[in-house]
């Protein structure tokens, strides 16, 4: 076998369906016998929007759209209207539903709880709970926070734990009628609560309150916990109906010092963890996933040589960097303090101004991201998804996951090489120009917002 994912969440679903487009040998396992139902993220953002699209996935969906997002729930919005993108708004879509479309037509081995990982030269070992063994050549551990694939392969996951707990609760209630809103997260009496709805009449609740905020994350959360603290909020209306799933969740920040180690990767929350402000690790997970897919393709069919494999850590380590980095910036500005408090009146003084509020939109939305620059100015950025002149459009294009080359009039360069993650790879004003070849080069790279 050629790949072995480790865990079926978001990331490695994706990491999978890449594999197979890309024509490589690939085997999904996940520990869990069956999907859990929860939903921990609600949101696409606009980058993983463009993702999902450029290869056809989201062509049947409707879900809400959202043309906001928030930095630290601050009350001026991120205007994703402003975002050079044909899908300036996030979709209210489940997690749950995510990870449904991403598997059709893969086939997961669940029940399969990786223990044991031994590489040596030609290919790695891998060991599991029930006596499985299953040899790849590459192994890519997609299975989240507490990753046995970074554990056993040793490498180093730096940074510092929660300094909070808060819960998640996706509840049925009756006595409040809450609708698609940007998150209450700016503290109240030292309490936070967000209310939003998910499907079927069940709400999701995220709260956090004096009572919460120092309890181990391991702690069961009960019933009484979070009616109690509906009615602290919405008031004695509101009535818990139902608790379908609560669990709670910490705002600790790591990052694995290495995405590659040898024949093993880490990717999604198996690389880095960060508090959910925002709503960004799925999307990141997603976006590792997508470059790391093609990359690994076109090493396994023998197109590129192993050398661009590095380049899935210089590329998506300063990413994920980047992600923390905002996201314990938010994590201050929601400190309640009375400092803190003038400071979030910077930011949201900072926020209505035009140039600033596009920045930071960039940045959450993942829009903004850029690799490492070149000779000309459209290289290491996304490539817009232009409409071309025979009336397809660069996702459309890209839809084979394949590179793709553009020399037509009315691009912003005479040609332009596109990888199949949609970023460009090459770009020249000169019509007479000789495209490189495809996989010629090493890319190197680092992270920057537009
Ligand atoms: C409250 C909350 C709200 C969030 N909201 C958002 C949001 O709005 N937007 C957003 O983008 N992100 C959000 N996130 C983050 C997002 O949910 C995660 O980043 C995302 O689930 C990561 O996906 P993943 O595939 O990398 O890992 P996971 O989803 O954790 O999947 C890992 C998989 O690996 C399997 N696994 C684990 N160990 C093993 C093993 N030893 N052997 C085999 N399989 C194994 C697990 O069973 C699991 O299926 C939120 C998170 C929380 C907690």
């Amino acid at each position: 076998m050629n790949v072995l994912v480790v865990g079926a969440g978001p990331t490695g679903l994706l990491l999978a369906a890449e594999l197979t487009l890309a024509g490589v040998d690939v085997q999904i396992v996940d520990k869990a016998t069956k999907r859990s139902g929860q939903s921990k993220a609600l949101t696409l953002q606009p980058r993983s929007i463009e993702i999902l699209h450029s290869r056809g996935l989201l062509n049947d969906v409707h879900a809400p759209q959202l043309p906001a997002g928030h930095f630290a729930g601050l009350p001026v919005p991120l205007d994703y209207t402003a975002l050079d993108t044909r899908f300036p708004y996030q979709l209210g879509i489940p997690q749950r539903r995510v990870e449904q479309l991403l598997e059709t037509g893969l086939d997961v081995r669940r029940g399969l709880e990786l223990t044991g990982l031994q590489q040596d030269e030609s290919g790695v070992d891998a060991t599991f709970a029930d006596g499985t063994t299953i040899r790849a050549d590459w192994v890519v551990g997609c299975d989240g926070a507490h990753s046995a694939v970074r554990t056993l392969t040793g490498i180093d996951f730096p940074g510092r734990d929660g300094r909070f707990t808060a819960v998640v609760a996706d509840v049925v209630i009756s006595g409040v009628e809450p609708g698609w809103q940007l998150p209450a997260l700016v503290p109240r009496d030292g309490a936070v609560m967000t209310l939003v709805p998910l499907d079927d009449g069940v709400h999701r609740a995220l709260f956090t309150g004096p009572e919460q905020q120092h309890l181990p994350k391991e702690q069961p959360v009960t019933r009484d916990e979070v009616a109690s603290a509906l009615r602290s909020w919405y008031g004695d209306d509101v009535v818990l109906r139902e608790l379908r799933h609560a669990s709670r969740f910490t705002d600790a920040a790591r990052q694995a010092d290495r995405y590659r180690a040898g024949r093993v990767f880490l990717a999604g929350d198996a690389a880095h963890i960060h508090s959910p402000t925002g709503g960004q690790g799925m999307n990141l997970g997603l976006q590792d996933a997508f470059n790391l897919g093609w990359k690994l393709g076109a090493v396994v069919r023998r197109d590129a040589d192993e050398q661009l494999l590095d380049s899935y850590h210089d590329e998506r380590h300063p990413a994920g960097a980047a992600v923390l980095a905002n996201t314990r910036a938010q994590g201050v500005l929601m400190v309640p303090d009375d400092d803190i408090a003038c400071l979030r009146e910077t930011f949201v003084d900072l926020l209505g101004v035009p140039e600033a509020n596009r920045r930071l939109a960039g940045v959450i939305s993942g829009v903004g991201l850029a690799y490492a620059p070149g000779a000309h100015p459209l290289i290491g950025r996304r490539m817009p998804d232009l409409t071309l002149t025979d009336g397809t459009t660069v996702a459309e294009r890209l839809r084979a996951g394949r590179h793709v080359l553009l020399d037509e009039p009315d691009l912003p360069a005479a040609r332009i090489l596109v990888r199949p993650d949609g970023y460009v790879q090459w770009a020249t004003d000169d019509p007479n120009a000789a495209p490189p070849p495809t996989f010629g080069h090493r890319m190197t790279s680092a992270a920057s917002s537009r």
